[in-house]
């Protein structure tokens, strides 16, 4: 099949075939010498195949493959990233100027149906029609799923000292003793392989088809509703009211605040057809509320009697994003709230504004155990359409760089303007009407994985106890071929009673009678999987009536009396939950230096600090600082999104906590004076 012939197929709105299976076209760069060609590798795989570095760079026998970045996708393919398909291939490309790789999962039969989408088109081919354009480039077959198993085995023994190689390639990164079910790559050296593996293997969520979606399984959404009954709670208290308006939004709608819908209108997702007929209209769908709620709001209410009035939503909103996904931190379609709220005056705005950041706040440090800066948005990172955007601003220790949290917005009397949300004046209706202060905040489920980012480790998740699915899992030891049938059915009947008293006194519990599983496998499975504490119950902890409490945390071994039980275990959970957060304390206070000096700057942020600074607040200075503390690309060693350590340093906050600004501080970038410590960092 021809170049042309496969242009001519991509089109925008073509819909994908029934039983077709998406596939991604991804291109790396292996590391080259800086006087050599680079040779990039294309690798056209299943969207739901894992196509790890590792298994790359083995069969395409080079060194250090990552994910090409704009430059050179742009150079080779004259296009970008995210708009490379398998029709940016040519001629120029035939004889060894690239290799392509092709996932053994594909079939070459003209049953098999094949999605080929970038960020702008779509291209249906059948196996025939896409084996037939590949061969010219004279492709290698590759089994990822069995290469990467063979890859994660359990390797023969490697001392730990031996002298790391150079080059910090994805096998490198694995672990000596890692089995198949546990983790296999470490944290430290490949942050978001181990990330994936975690979330996969603990079982908190699984990869989707729709690319950029994710499945939140079990454990990770009772994470969700933990956070929902605490915040529920709250903002009840607060006189906030739930409800819920529809997902869609008619373009004329959508379109009213103009600045507002300039911020969202390149992730807007937009219903084009229903069945086979085309709509009169696009409908969109929303990016968040604002504009889908106002109107009514305009229309119910009257009175300064009706105000404050608070509504919030539990919902999902969509903006189809472009870059990199990230399970929960960058996703397609997420979990939220947003509360919506409208005020006679500024200041009782203000005062919801910062009520709920306070929330924000507690939500981080008493249920997640993660620390978290409070602070205030610059005019670059504001809210569009909205007066100040308040933020509580975390940070990854493992990459350095900073996260947005959740943020509470200060709308001013921009929205009640554009929807005439007025209320009569108090003074008497012969004076003019009076144009609402309104407020709108959100938080969504990026907090999971904000808190699997910072707490977990090379054994799997560990999730603070506030929040965890199960709190605790007892385990039956101890118990052998040899042991009698009295003294097992006695550990199983203590074990069931142990269950059963416990989940009446408030602790969520599980157990696992697998018979077929090891304690010790059983251990591991556990621990992967992040339960704070796990009860080992065998013959000789009955005896001595007790238990054995192991925490996931640190490890810590202790026996509790049985009858002890009911007030100690929560006693250790909340050590745990303490020892969470003030480890985490600890290493964002650590990496939060203040900086005055300019040549310091850049260099802190490749320490993996967040940097606090003197700032003058002009938004043309921001830019230019995010473009100077970016590292200057020489197109050698590009690194994955992830990582990303290149990437400039963006404003996180203007913390409310200030150090003192002495008089004449002039700004860390230019030569005005400073009028606040701002926190900079590489970011999320
Ligand atoms: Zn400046």
């Amino acid at each position: 099949m021809s170049l042309e012939a496969s242009l001519s197929l991509l089109s925008l709105a073509e819909p994908s075939p029934a039983g077709s299976l998406n596939v991604k076209s991804l291109v790396f760069k292996p590391k080259t010498a800086k006087t050599a060609t680079p040779v990039p590798v294309i690798v056209v795989a299943l969207q739901t195949t894992n196509t790890p570095s590792g298994v790359i760079a083995k069969a395409a026998e080079v060194k250090d493959p990552r994910l090409a970045r704009n430059e050179l996708t742009a150079e080779f393919f004259g296009v970008p990233a995210a708009d490379f398909s398998i029709a940016s291939l040519g001629e120029k490309h035939k004889d060894g100027k690239v290799k392509v790789l092709l996932d053994s999962e594909l079939k070459n039969s003209e049953e098999a149906q094949y999605v080929l989408e970038n960020a702008s088109a779509k291209l249906v081919l059948n196996g025939k029609q896409l084996f037939g354009f590949l061969s010219t480039f004279n492709p290698t077959a590759v089994d990822f799923a069995a290469e990467a198993a063979a890859a994660a085995a359990p390797a023969p023994a490697k001392k730990q000292s031996s002298p790391a190689p150079a080059a910090g390639g994805e096998s490198d990164a694995k672990l000596d003793d890692a089995k198949l079910i546990g983790v296999t790559v470490d944290k430290e050296k490949d942050f978001s392989g181990w990330y994936q593996q975690i979330l996969t293997k603990g079982e908190m969520l699984d990869y989707y088809d729709v690319s950029g979606c994710y499945i939140m399984r079990p454990a990770s959404y009772a994470v969700w509703e933990q956070i929902q009954k605490f915040f529920d709670e709250k903002i009840k208290s607060d006189g906030v009211a739930n409800a819920y308006f529809p997902m869609f939004v008619s373009s004329k709608v959508l379109e009213k605040e103009k600045d507002h819908v300039e911020g969202f209108a390149p992730e807007v997702a937009w219903v084009t057809r229903a069945g086979s007929s085309d709509l009169e209209e696009p409908i969109a769908i929303r990016p968040t509320s604002e504009t889908v709620m106002y109107p009514y709001y305009a229309k119910w209410i009257r009175s300064h009697r009706d105000l404050p009035f608070k509504m919030n939503q539990w919902n999902s909103v969509v903006r189809w994003e472009f870059k990199h996904p990230q399970p929960f931190l960058r996703t397609r379609e997420f979990l939220w709230q947003e509360g919506h709220t409208v005020h006679l005056t500024h200041e009782d705005a203000e005062g919801q504004v910062l009520r709920i950041l306070d929330w924000y706040e507690e939500i981080y440090r008493e249920l997640l155990a993660v620390p978290v800066v409070k602070g205030v948005k610059t005019e670059n990172e504001k809210f569009a359409g909205g007066k100040f955007t308040t933020t509580v601003e975390g940070y990854i220790p493992t990459t350095g760089r900073g996260i947005q949290g959740a943020t509470s917005h200060h709308l001013g009397q921009n929205f009640s303007k554009m929807f005439n949300i007025t209320v009569e004046n108090p003074e008497g209706s012969d004076k003019p009407k009076i144009y609402t202060h309104q407020t709108s905040w959100g938080l969504s489920t990026r907090v999971i994985g904000v808190m699997v980012m910072i707490h977990s480790d090379n054994k799997g998740l560990v999730i603070p106890p506030r929040v965890s699915q199960y709190q605790t899992v007892i385990i039956p030891v101890g118990l052998t071929s040899k042991t009698t049938k009295e003294v097992v059915d006695n550990v199983y009947s203590s074990c069931k009673d142990l269950e059963s008293r416990l989940k009446a006194s408030g602790i969520r519990v599980t157990s696992d009678y697998r018979d077929n599983y090891s304690p010790g496998w059983k251990f591991s499975n556990w621990e992967l999987k992040g339960v704070p504490v796990r009860l080992e119950v065998g013959p000789k902890d009955l005896a001595n009536k007790s238990v054995l409490a192991v925490r996931r945390d640190t490890g810590a071994k202790v026996a509790i009396k049985l009858d002890e039980l009911d007030t100690e275990l929560p006693k250790l959970l909340d050590a745990i939950h303490e020892n969470l957060y003030q480890t985490a304390k600890e290493k964002f206070d650590e990496h939060r230096v203040l900086v005055h000096e300019w040549s310091d700057f850049v260099h802190q942020l490749n320490k993996k600090n967040v940097v606090v600074a003197p700032w003058c607040g002009v938004p043309e200075c921001e830019d230019e600082i995010k473009d100077k503390s970016a590292k200057q690309d020489n197109g050698e060693d590009f690194e994955v999104d992830e990582k990303a350590p290149s990437m400039g340093a963006k404003s996180l906050c203007i913390p409310y906590s200030q150090p003192e600004l002495k008089a004449g501080t002039k700004c860390i970038r230019c030569e005005k004076a400073a009028i606040n410590y701002t926190m900079f960092g590489r970011s999320y």
